[in-house]
This record gives structure tokens, sequence and C-alpha cells, in this order.
């Protein structure tokens, strides 16, 4: 569907021998520096999530500026204005999640992976909303394939997906809560 760069493939390794030198970080901590690394992806995946966003909003204003419909610009209707409001409510609050995410994890906060489970699940839905907002809000133009939005459309939606999809951060929010 999009990140039509990032080259996905099956790797098998089969009867594979290294040399002890070979070893990533530290032996028998795997699995714990493999998670370390997932804080780091996963307030860069919610931070693509915010320039996905952004442009989105960026691209939607300047478009209902200048087209006119009916004769006046778009701009000129409540709904398409209120629109672009709530756009940047969604964008300003999953910027300041993201952002504290990154400061509390930089600063060894207790609550640092709480956060960033937190951010990366706000960001990636609140950027697929606001890249549909803008593919409505563009009409036909929105939904052409060579159009900027629908690459940010079909884009972003790995978000929800990748580095640990939505439930996953929900689980990660609600461990210890099941007897
Ligand atoms: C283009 C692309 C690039 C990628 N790049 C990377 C990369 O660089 N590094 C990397 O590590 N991975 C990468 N991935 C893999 C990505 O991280 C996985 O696709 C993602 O973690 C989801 O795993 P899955 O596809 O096996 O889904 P599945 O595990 O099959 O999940 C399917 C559905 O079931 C749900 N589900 C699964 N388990 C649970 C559960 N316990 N509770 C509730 N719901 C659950 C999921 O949320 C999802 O909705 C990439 C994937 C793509 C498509």
């Amino acid at each position: 569907m999009g990140w039509h760069s990032s080259d996905t493939r099956e790797v098998i390794l089969d009867d594979v021998h290294l040399a002890a030198d070979a070893v990533l970080g530290t032996e028998g901590r795997g699995f714990q520096q493999i998670m370390h690394g997932f804080q780091l992806e996963r307030i860069a995946l919610a931070a693509m999530g915010l320039g996905h966003a952004a442009e989105c909003l960026d691209l939607s204003r300047a478009y209902v500026s200048e087209r006119q419909a009916f004769g006046a610009p778009l701009t000129n209707l409540q709904t398409i204005r209120h629109k672009l409001a709530m756009m940047e409510i969604e964008l300003d609050s999953a910027r300041l999640l993201t952002y504290q995410s990154a400061a509390r994890l930089d600063a060894n906060h207790p609550d640092a992976l709480k956060t960033v489970a937190q951010a990366k699940f706000l960001a990636a839905i609140a950027a697929n909303r606001i890249v549909d907002d803008a593919v409505q809000l563009l009409g036909g133009a929105g939904f052409v394939e060579e159009s900027a939005v629908a690459r940010h459309y079909r884009d972003a939606r790995i978000l929800r997906i990748g580095g640990g999809t939505d439930e996953i951060q929900l689980e990660i929010l609600t461990k210890g809560l099941t007897p």
C-alpha cells in the first residue's frame, strides 16, 4: 500500500555459524536490548505521524483558501474551518505527548514506557485521521494517485501497525490489570 522504499523481505537463517565476537550487545540480554530499541522506534514512528499530519494540514489550508466554490473560497464555510481547527487540535495533542515521551525516555522517568506507548498510539491514530481529513478537504484532487495527500494517506497507515500495533500499545498500557 505504501512505504515503497522500505524493502520488506523474509529472511531465513539456516545452519548459520558465527564467531563469538559477532554477538551484538550483551549475551543473554537480547530481549531487553531489542525492547529498549523499540522505545526509540516508537517515538520515531510517532514523530513520523506528526510529519504526515503537519504537511497534510498545510496542504489542506492552502487548498481551501484557493479553491473557489459557489463564488467564494472554501474557507468561507464554517464546516471547513472547523475541520481545520479539529485537525490542528489533534496534531498539537499528539505533538505534546510525543515530545513528552522523548523527554521522559531521555530522563529515565519511571513512566517513560507508558508515555511512549501512549504517544505511539495517539500520534499514529491522529495522523491517520488527519491524512483522511486532508483527502476529504481536497476532494478528487486528494484522491488521485499523484497528489501529495494521497501519498501521506497510504504511507501513514503503517504507523498503526509497525513498531507494535495499536492493540499491542493498549496491551502495554493495561498490563497488570488482569488478575
Ligand atoms: C512496510 C513494512 C515495514 C516494516 N518494517 C519493520 C521493521 O523495520 N522492523 C520490524 O521489527 N518490523 C517491521 N515491520 C513488521 C511490523 O512491525 C509488523 O507487521 C507488526 O509488528 C505487526 O505484526 P504482524 O504483521 O505479525 O501482525 P500480527 O501479529 O499477525 O497481528 C495481526 C492483528 O492481530 C492483532 N494482535 C496480534 N497479537 C495480539 C494481542 N496479543 N492482543 C491483541 N491483538 C493482537 C494485531 O494488533 C493486528 O491487528 C514492517 C512491516 C511492514 C509492512
